[in-house]
């Protein structure tokens, strides 16, 4: 199985509204609420490739027992750990009419560090079982920064293969775990190298470089640009087909799935990236976050070219 780990669990709720303005009273006519957080989103679409998985990580209040029970019924077994407070509220505003979209994020609990201690003995647990465990998203308030090289470490231990999916100092400290899999966009990658790296050969330099320090895998994606890639010592271009996105929030969790997945299945670098970017791609299609149907991940996977640069 994979095990999935989203220690800032959410509930994701998606508003549409046409002309939405600020400062102004809105009914949304139409609502969405799904159990989210990055981990989350990962553990569903690779549910939906037909994997077994498990997602863990902590949860709080009320919202914490509606993600369990959402994700009850839909069928992903879970094995969170509980803590004081209030899982986060994630919105999403979409406005199909001005074409914007607007993200409101709680912060979530504090996580005591006891809570910290059982997670570790929980994630050795669940390695010793996982050929993968994927590690996503922001570290809650009470987690030190280095928690995700840690955790990386103790994965490694128990025999799984480690994927890192975050951002900013936690993405900074993590890779010095050498996490197998890291999949930031091109912002994030800014943060992990000195230079300016949105040009696609700062990108390119700053590919070989992490590729150098010893991770394997490295996917930036790019959004509706597709991604550039190191794997397997190579360097890859990925192009995607034009499509006419609804929403392309957890197209990035979406994109880690179907790499692990594909990882899973032993297929080959440009087969994995294909599958990755189908996901990512299929759930943009989709109105709520980190969701994809298998039909679209097929017939995008058709159109999807895979360039080798390097
Ligand atoms: P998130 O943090 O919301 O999960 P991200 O910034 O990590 O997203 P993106 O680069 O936006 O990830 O998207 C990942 C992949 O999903 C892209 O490489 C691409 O294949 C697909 N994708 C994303 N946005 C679009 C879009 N607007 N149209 C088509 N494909 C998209």
């Amino acid at each position: 199985m994979i095990t999935t780990v989203t220690l800032n669990a959410a509930i994701d709720k998606t508003y549409i509204i046409p002309g939405f303005n600020l400062n102004s009273l809105h009914r949304a006519e139409q609502m969405n609420a799904t159990a989210g957080g990055k981990g989350i989103n990962v553990a569903r679409v690779i549910r939906t490739l037909g994997e077994d998985v498990i997602a863990t990580g902590f949860v709080a209040g009320f919202n914490g027992m509606a993600i369990s029970e959402k994700l009850r019924q839909e069928g992903i077994p879970s094995d969170f750990i509980t803590v004081e407070g209030e899982s986060r509220l994630c919105l999403n505003v979409i406005d199909p009419e001005g074409g914007t979209q607007t993200e409101l994020l709680e912060a979530g609990p504090s996580i005591p560090a006891e809570a910290i201690e059982s997670m570790k003995e929980r994630i050795a647990k669940l390695a010793s079982h996982s050929s993968h465990v994927v590690f996503s998203g922001s570290l809650p308030k009470g987690c030190q920064l280095g928690l995700y090289a840690e955790l990386i470490t103790i994965a490694r231990g128990a025999g799984a293969i480690p994927v890192l999916d975050t951002s900013g100092e936690a993405l900074v400290e993590g890779i010095a775990a050498r996490p197998y899999l890291i999949k930031p966009n091109e912002h994030e990658v800014v943060k992990l190298t000195d230079g300016n790296a949105e040009e696609e050969d700062d990108i390119k330099s700053a590919l070989l470089r992490l590729a150098k320090q010893g991770i394997a895998n490295v996917v930036v994606s790019l959004g509706e640009r597709g991604a550039l890639s190191a794997m397997d010592k190579q360097l890859f271009r990925v192009s995607i087909p034009r499509i006419d996105a609804v929403n392309a929030v957890g197209s990035g969790d979406s994109m880690v799935a179907g790499l692990v997945v594909a990882d899973k299945r032993a297929l080959p670098a440009e087969e994995r990236l294909k599958l990755g970017a189908a996901c990512g791609t299929a759930n943009a299609l989709m109105p709520s976050a980190g969701m994809v149907r298998l039909e679209d991940v097929e017939a995008l996977k058709q159109q999807i070219q895979v360039e080798t640069l390097l």
